[in-house]
């Protein structure tokens, strides 16, 4: 019982400290991430860690992003409720659960076979059952299940992913830190008529995307 209690204000705090007040303005990306049981997606090593202001382990040399990158890349997105979106990356399938609840339908996709496992037992506790786990190489996107209004890249990628561009619907917007494996600056494209439109956003570390258009399989 106390335990769900300092979840919650914790989770309260995150919201408060990191976000908004860092300049997260997007509400119903504010009213997402406090919902969402943050808890649920650390392992138990580090559970008492889950609402600090930082990346955490989660296993295989991969990490749960910041929240306040989390919330960065869902506001860049700019989602209505409307969407199906895809989520290149599940690693703990945190920023999956947060997409969950800003969105129609959630695609996500991992390469690790074990981490998609451990995701989907999360999101399934945390209720969010319906986000479609799958086990693959996201630098191609998930075709049979495209277009999507929006993607969402939680790996570092040398440039943006033509496949996953491809994947957009007109309009559509994909959120990717492009850059090398050791900086990279998160970058908004949006699918337009006249061809890519990007914009620059904030500084950030990713783990490597890896696969066909990431950095390759080593
Ligand atoms: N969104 C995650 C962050 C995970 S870190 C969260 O909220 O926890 C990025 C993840 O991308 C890692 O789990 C890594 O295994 C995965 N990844 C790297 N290259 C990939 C690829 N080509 N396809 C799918 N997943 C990939």
């Amino acid at each position: 019982m106390s335990l769900r209690v300092d979840a919650g204000t914790a989770r309260a705090a995150m919201v408060e400290r990191q976000l908004r007040n860092r300049g997260i303005s997007d509400e119903r990306v504010l009213e997402a991430m406090g919902r969402v049981p943050r808890e649920l997606f650390v392992p138990e090593a580090v559970r008492e860690h889950a609402y600090e202001d930082g990346a955490l382990p989660i296993g295989g040399g991969q990490t749960i992003s910041q929240p306040y990158i989390v919330a960065t890349i869902c506001a860049l997105l700019g989602l209505d409720g409307s969407e199906r979106v895809l989520d290149v990356g599940t690693g703990s399938g945190y920023q999956a659960a947060v997409l969950a609840e800003l969105a129609a339908e959630v695609v996500t996709i991992e390469r690790i076979p074990e981490l998609a496992e451990t995701a989907r037992a999360a999101l399934a506790t945390a209720g969010y059952e319906r986000v479609d786990v799958r086990v693959g190489d996201g630098s191609l996107g998930v075709p049979e299940r495209a277009p999507f209004a929006a993607i969402a890249v939680a790996a570092a990628a040398p440039t943006i992913p033509e496949a996953l561009y491809s994947q957009l619907e007109d309009g559509g917007r994909l959120v990717v830190p492009r850059g090398s494996r050791w900086g990279q600056e998160l970058v908004l494209v949006v699918r337009a008529a006249a061809g890519p439109e990007e914009r620059a956003s904030i500084p950030c570390r990713f783990v490597p995307l890896l696969g066909e258009e990431g950095f390759g399989r080593s």
